[in-house]
This record gives C-alpha cells, sequence and structure tokens, in this order.
C-alpha cells in the first residue's frame, strides 16, 4: 500500500492520506476504525456498486466492531441532483445519524461529489471518507474536495469545497468496470501527463497495451502518478483561484461537446476531443511542435478514445455553446493551451475562427 499525504491548511486541520494499493480492504478497515473514530459508520454508495461491494464493505465494518449502515441512491448521473440530497439527508436521520456521524462515500464521481456535498451541510457538517470504485474516482474526483450536485440548468452548479478525512484507492475495484468508465478515466490520465509528467505520458505511450489490460502494475504506477500531480495541485490551489485551472485541459470544449449532444457522449470521449482541439489550437498558434502535437493525437487513439468529431456536428453552434459557458464564468473564453508536453498555461484571446477551423479539421 502507498501512501501520499494532502497538505493543507494547518488551521482548519484539513490535510489528509491518500492510500492506494491492490486488495487493501482488511487494512483500510483497520485504519478506519484506529484513525477515524466515530459513532456510526455511513456508507452511501449506488445500485450498481452496492450490488457488487456493498454487503462486503458492510460486513467488514460490522466485523471490525463498527456501528455501521447503508445507503443506496440509484446508479447515474440523474441522482446528482438535490432531491437525492434530501432522500440521503432523511435516510441518515432515520438511521439515527447525528454529528458524530460519518460518511463513506463508495462508488465513482456521482457518488463521491454527491456524500461530499452531504457531508459538507448535514447538521452543519460531518466527516467523510472518499472509496472510489472508478478509474477517474480514483485519479481525479476523489481528491481535491469538490463536492456539488447538478441543477437542472447545468451540472455542478450546486456546491462546496469540503475536504475528505481520507481517500481509500484500492485496484480490486477496477476490476468490474464497464470499459467505457475505464476509457474515461485514461482520458483524465493523459490528461496529466500532458499537462504535468511527460515521462508518464511517454510511459503510457510505451505501455497503452498493458495498461487497456489493466494491468495491476502499470495502473499502479499510473494512479499513483496521477494521484500525486492532482494533490500537489490542490495543495498550491485549494479552491481553484489559479494553477487548479490547469486541470481543465481538454474540459472547455469537451463539456461543450458533452451538452450539445444531451450528454449521449461520454464524458472521456468529450475530454479526448478536447484535448485534441487544445493541442492543435496550441499549435496553430506557434506554442506547441508538430511533433508533440502528433503524439498528443496517437496516445488518444492507443488509449481507444475518439480523435475525430462527427461531420454533421455544427462548429457555430459548438463555439455558441462555448459562448454560453463562457457568460457563466465571466468574461473570455479560457482555453487552457500547452507549449509542450508538461508546460500548461491559460489563455483567454482564441478568435472563434480559429476555434471553427479547428474543429472543422477534426472532423472525420
Ligand atoms: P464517474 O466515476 O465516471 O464520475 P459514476 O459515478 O457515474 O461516474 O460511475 C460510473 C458508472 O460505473 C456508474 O453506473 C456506477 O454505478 C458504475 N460503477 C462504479 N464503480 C464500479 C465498479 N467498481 N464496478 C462496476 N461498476 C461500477
Ligand atoms: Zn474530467
Amino acid at each position: 500500500m502507498r501512501t501520499l499525504k494532502v497538505n493543507l491548511d494547518k488551521k482548519t486541520l484539513s490535510s489528509y492520506e491518500i492510500r492506494i494499493g491492490e486488495g487493501i480492504l482488511d487494512r483500510m478497515i483497520l485504519l478506519i476504525a484506529k484513525n477515524h473514530k466515530a459513532g456510526h459508520y455511513v456508507i452511501v454508495t449506488d445500485s450498481n456498486v452496492d450490488k457488487i461491494y456493498g454487503q462486503t464493505m458492510l460486513d467488514a465494518l460490522t466485523q471490525a466492531g463498527l456501528k455501521s449502515s447503508l445507503i443506496k441512491i440509484p446508479a447515474g448521473e440523474s441522482s446528482k441532483n438535490i432531491a437525492t440530497v434530501m432522500d440521503i439527508a432523511g435516510k441518515l436521520l432515520l438511521a439515527g445519524a447525528g454529528r458524530e456521524t460519518l460518511l463513506i462515500a463508495l462508488g465513482g464521481g456521482v457518488v463521491g461529489d454527491l456524500t461530499g456535498f452531504v457531508a459538507s451541510v448535514f447538521m452543519r457538517s460531518v466527516p467523510y471518507i472518499q472509496i472510489p470504485t472508478t478509474l477517474v474516482g480514483q485519479v481525479d474526483s476523489a481528491i481535491g474536495g469538490k463536492t456539488a450536485v447538478d441543477l437542472p440548468q447545468g451540472k455542478n452548479l450546486l456546491g462546496t469545497f469540503y475536504q475528505p478525512r481520507a481517500v481509500f484507492a484500492d485496484l480490486n475495484f477496477l476490476g468490474t468496470l464497464p470499459d467505457q468508465e475505464f476509457n474515461n478515466g485514461l482520458a483524465e490520465i493523459i490528461k496529466y501527463g500532458i499537462i504535468e509528467d511527460e515521462k508518464m505520458f511517454k510511459f503510457l505511450e510505451d505501455n497503452m497495451d498493458a495498461v487497456k489490460s489493466r494491468d495491476s502494475d502499470h495502473l499502479l504506477k499510473i494512479i499513483e502518478t496521477c494521484c500525486r500531480i492532482k494533490k500537489s495541485i490542490v495543495e498550491i490551489d485549494e479552491r481553484e483561484q489559479g494553477l487548479r485551472r490547469i486541470l481543465n485541459f481538454g474540459h472547455t470544449l469537451g463539456h461543450a461537446l458533452e451538452a450539445l449532444s444531451d450528454y449521449a457522449l461520454p464524458h472521456g470521449e468529450g475530454v479526448a476531443l478536447g484535448m485534441i482541439a487544445a493541442a492543435k489550437l496550441s499549435a496553430r498558434m506557434h506554442y506547441l511542435s508538430e511533433d508533440e502535437l502528433t503524439r498528443v493525437e496517437r496516445v488518444i487513439a492507443q488509449a481507444g478514445l475518439p480523435t475525430r468529431i462527427s461531420a454533421a456536428l455544427d462548429s457555430k453552434a459548438v463555439i455558441a455553446r462555448l459562448k454560453m459557458d463562457k457568460k457563466k464564468k465571466g468574461d473570455v473564453i479560457h482555453f487552457v493551451l500547452i507549449k509542450k508536453l508538461g508546460m500548461p498555461f491559460v489563455n483567454g484571446s482564441i478568435s472563434d475562427q480559429l476555434i471553427g477551423e479547428v474543429l472543422e479539421e477534426m472532423k472525420a
């Protein structure tokens, strides 16, 4: 088991440990019992994860002598709303939960974001622990303390910054993950390579087959590297006032494409296309070399992620959607671009015309 420490504000005692390993359930439970004492442990999970892992987790806590319960929500992004928050809160009260309760988020990003949100407001906040069961959760969403639910008007519009007390990433969970969910995680992993770690990028280029076959040694190395990168960024900019924005590499256009597809396009595919667009923009503006642009496109293709957008897609509609998102966030569209692999920067002055040209170039 590897341990990474996330060093945050000492005054608020919000520092915590990320533990990564394969088959670490027993040690996880021991550590929870020893370091995170609570009167009542409540697992929050979704219907899919519950079927595979719910009972095992509940039994493990109970056998360790911990008072435990489990709350289940329907799987899927459509659960990530305020009605589910009220449902969870109601069930917590029914189960007799109070301030001495600790929540355990067992699941992917949806469960993690929701549980973190509930933990941040239930009884004016109770502690929570993240046990991410998806690759996206393990390398990205479970770390950093962003919690949220969606509103009818858009995703993640209601949320808090609220750090977990610990994160446990067990590779064993990934064995049952559907391919598409695994690919969503791969897109985020490639992103970390592009923005922060040329060495890991190279490792992905050289070992994509082993990674795709979910070889544990390869995954362990990559997940640890990604957690290290994310934690370092969060340590410097916990509340996304600057540096943390580079984590949005590929996400500006990715989100627009996802929204335009009515979320039929998986997040990882949106991000893959967004990363290619960002790399192309970087090359057109003479920051990125053609050689590195080719490497970005190639590794995304190697991962089995898309590199081309549908010829039927209207570039103008994409640009209009980008502007809609921009209005929400302030003045201009901020694209994260790269000068080379591992060297990102934020650019707020890209013309619609250039974006349009890049989109046309990406059409199949
Ligand atoms: P993400 O982590 O990608 O943000 P979700 O929380 O929506 O997304 O999880 C993606 C899907 O994968 C959900 O349907 C969830 O129930 C399912 N899932 C999560 N973890 C596992 C797992 N370890 N094995 C199988 N399915 C899982
Ligand atoms: Zn993402």
